[in-house]
């Protein structure tokens, strides 16, 4: 088996090291003796909709997300087929705000967005800056960090990815963080996410390896060191 990555605007959107997503997926497939390629696209590079199993965007500060966001619009019809084709996407904070209908800085033009996410998001006038804990449907917790001044609102058609437990999530307001559309996440937890994650980053490996070979069963890892960072994260200060 091999797993496909594309990492878009890697050098644009990495904010407090979110490539260790990346880093994290890649190492729980080899561990699983599964094939790992990493592209990292730019702006202006083509990507294959029939080609990548999954799709990665960090956060940055407003002035990189405006950088990208034009590019991002070009290609929201290939990622919408790719996603239609089973990709999963994963996007954290600055790309997961331009993954709804638009995002409104501070200053300058309203970004918009490319409707992946049913939500949108405004800046707010204080930035929303530390540990989060939150509690998903089965009752699972993902832990993280939070730097953010936008507030993401959901619509209809999309659910938050877990209710908070501790942090302010999407808007500081509704107890709603992230978002999950199908095969598509938005999230605000830095951290990276995934290292203190495994079960979920097992979740988003399965789901984008099953676009091309069906029902995947991963073997088990020792996650010890995992679970305790994750355990050690919870009770961290807001
Ligand atoms: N610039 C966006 C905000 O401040 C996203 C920041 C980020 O990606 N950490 O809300």
């Amino acid at each position: 088996m091999e797993f496909r990555i594309a990492h878009l605007y890697a050098h644009f959107l990495n904010i407090y090291g979110d490539r260790g997503n990346i880093i994290t997926l890649s190492q729980r497939a080899k561990w699983r003796d599964i094939e790992v390629k990493v592209d990292a696209i730019d702006i202006g590079q083509e990507a294959d909709p029939d080609y990548y199993d999954f799709y990665f965007i960090g956060g940055g500060q407003d002035k990189q997300q405006i950088v990208i966001a034009e590019d991002l619009v070009k290609r929201a019809t290939t990622l919408k087929a790719a996603v239609s084709g089973g990709a999963v996407v994963l996007t954290v904070c600055g790309g997961y705000q331009l993954l709804g209908h638009y995002y409104r800085p501070h200053e300058g033009p309203e970004l918009k967005g490319i409707s992946l996410l049913d939500a949108y998001t405004v800046a707010g006038n204080r930035r929303m800056i530390g540990n989060v804990v939150i509690k998903r449907d089965d009752n699972s917790t993902l832990v993280g960090f939070e730097n953010h001044s936008g507030k993401t609102y959901l619509g209809k058609d999309v659910q938050p990815l877990g209710k908070i437990v501790v942090g302010n999530g999407n808007n500081g307001e509704d107890k709603s963080e992230g978002a999950c559309q199908g095969t598509v996440y938005g999230t605000y937890l830095h951290g990276s996410l995934l290292p203190k994650n495994p079960a979920f980053a097992d979740l988003l490996l399965s789901q984008a390896l099953q676009r091309r070979y069906g029902a995947v069963q991963l073997k088990p890892l020792d996650d010890s060191l995992e679970a305790e960072a994750h355990k050690r994260a919870l009770v961290l200060p807001a």
